[in-house]
């Protein structure tokens, strides 16, 4: 490898570390306050405007929009996943059942095995 070569990998390294560093700040951005009110948990969401509003936004400026209450979302979001997230617990539930009796029948097997040979 060359100089040349190696200082044009440094220079990649350099830029992809920079775009992961945008990348975090990113996800670091709260998304659950309101971006004019930074106190205030995000409330609801404007249609007409297609952002999430704080109460205080609801109340002033998007006051006769077409707005969603994020809690009507969220309970009927929150139904629909916990009917989900029952169903595959109950399945688990029932392989680990299953599982634990494979593997007793197994270990039962085991012994009397060990007790033939050896006892
Ligand atoms: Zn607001
Ligand atoms: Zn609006």
């Amino acid at each position: 490898m060359t100089n040349n070569q190696h200082n044009e990998l440094n220079i990649r390294f350099g830029q992809s570390a920079a775009a992961g560093g945008n990348v975090l700040s990113y996800r670091d951005q709260d998304l659950t306050k309101c971006k004019i009110h930074k106190n205030e948990d995000i409330k609801a969401f404007c249609k007409n405007d297609l952002c999430s509003i704080c109460f205080k936004c609801l109340l002033v400026e998007h006051r006769n929009h077409d707005v969603v209450m994020l809690d009507e979302i969220e309970v009927e979001d929150l139904k629909d996943k916990a009917g989900q997230f029952h169903d595959k617990v109950e399945n688990q539930i029932n392989q680990l059942a299953s599982m634990r009796e494979k593997v007793s029948s197994i270990k039962e097997n085991y012994d009397k095995k060990f007790e033939e040979l050896f006892v």
